[in-house]
């Protein structure tokens, strides 16, 4: 079978099919103020780490409740470092969910380590303490709990279960900004928590940008090291470690810096999405996203349904004028990057049947009541046929 379109150009009777998200929809008076620090920042000459940067840290660990954040160049590089600063490298192994943005597992090859993916639990899509449990042994070091689509991971109960054991907790929370666990925010549960500001996230830059968060001021200080060049901030050509280029751009903590002061508004607004969206296709032809468990929280970075038909599903909201995706369609396991796992198929079967059924509807802050009814009526017009 031909797979559905991934973008809508010419429906009949709706020339604006409804996106997947959208990241143009803005307040112009935010805009504005973004153009105003980037232009700021543009005549100081002021491009890389300096007092942008550092204000943007020191708000963003505000925001987490997090003692130090540290400026990186992506989510990616986020992970990366904080791998790098528990000296995990060659010869070690890190526990990883396989469904997951493939970056959660490049990281760990990056420096060297071994990732072991592993199965998830089939109502929340997300690993669980008895799943890490089942993983751990002789060469584990850390475990990655991914909060996946803004659906948060029990982190406090893998941590207990890890202390047990000499194995960090590194939080990929690069689709969770502002989520709860419990009292404490997504990324600050664990040793370390790593965020993406890639422009499609919860919080976005103009472009590539991410950060560490953490209590340890230690390993903030060795992440900040790391990020360019073993240079501890402040000191030139002074040399600690072998570290990288890895710097938050200092334009894009500007932007960072006025969009985080709505970052609670804009959490807010996806919560209110997809609860909404939620109680409009309840009872339909899909499986809704897993209802939270007490202490987790979910802030929509993608509203993900499950449908056995899934393929049908899409060519028949396509042609009702709503976009979908697959997040993620290939469990990372089964891509050739990690064939060498030797990871067959059916060697972690909740994943891939996840794989095989999820399907990623609309939803973006700014999205109406026009787009949300569209939305459930091409839900609720789906028929599955059974096919022979
Ligand atoms: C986006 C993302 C990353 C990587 O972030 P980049 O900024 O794109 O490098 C890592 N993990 C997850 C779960 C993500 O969604």
């Amino acid at each position: 079978m031909s797979p559905p379109p991934a973008t809508l150009s010419a429906v009949p009777g709706h020339q604006d099919p409804i996106p997947v998200m959208r990241i143009d929809v803005r307040d112009e008076a935010q805009f504005a103020h973004e153009q105003e620090a980037v232009h700021a920042l543009a005549r100081r000459g002021a491009f890389t780490l300096g007092d942008e940067v550092q204000a943007f840290e020191h708000e963003f660990a505000a925001f987490c409740g997090s003692a130090h954040a540290v400026g990186v160049s992506s989510g990616t590089e986020a992970l990366v470092l904080a791998l790098r600063a528990l000296d995990i490298g060659p010869g070690d192994e890190v526990i990883v969910p396989a469904n997951s943005f493939i970056a959660t597992a490049e990281a760990v090859s990056l420096v060297g380590a071994t990732p072991a993916l592993i199965d998830v639990d089939e109502d929340t899509a997300v690993m669980t303490p008895e799943g890490v449990a089942a993983a751990i042994g002789p060469r584990t070091r850390a475990v990655i709990p991914v909060h996946l689509c803004g659906a948060t991971a029990d982190v406090a109960g893998i941590v207990a279960l890890t202390r047990r054991h000499d194995v960090a907790v590194i939080e990929d929370a690069c689709q969770a900004h502002g989520a709860r666990c419990g009292d404490r925010a997504a990324g600050t549960v664990g040793d370390l928590g790593c965020f993406s500001f890639y422009p499609t996230k919860n919080l976005g830059a103009w472009g590539d940008a991410g950060a560490v968060v953490t209590d340890d001021a230690a390993l903030a200080a060795r992440v900040q090291r790391l990020r360019s060049h073993g240079e501890a901030p402040g000191s030139r050509h002074h040399h600690d470690v072998v570290g990288t280029t890895a710097r938050l751009d200092a334009v894009q903590a500007a932007v960072l810096r006025v969009r985080l002061r709505r970052l609670a508004v804009v959490t807010a607004e996806r919560r209110r999405l997809g609860a909404r969206l939620r109680g409009m296709v309840a009872g339909g032809p899909v499986r809704l996203p897993a209802a939270i468990g007490p202490g987790g929280d979910h802030v929509y970075h993608l509203f993900v349904v499950r449908c056995d038909a899934r393929d049908d599903l899409r060519e028949h909201l396509a042609t009702h004028g709503v976009a979908t995706a697959v997040h993620y369609p290939t469990p990372i396991h089964r891509t050739p990057a990690y064939g060498d796992l030797g990871l067959g198929e059916g060697s972690l079967p909740v994943v891939e049947r996840l794989a095989r059924r999820i399907c990623t509807l609309p939803l973006w802050p700014g999205m109406g009541d026009p787009e949300l009814e569209r939305i459930a009526a091409g839900v609720a017009s789906f028929t599955p046929v059974s096919r022979v």
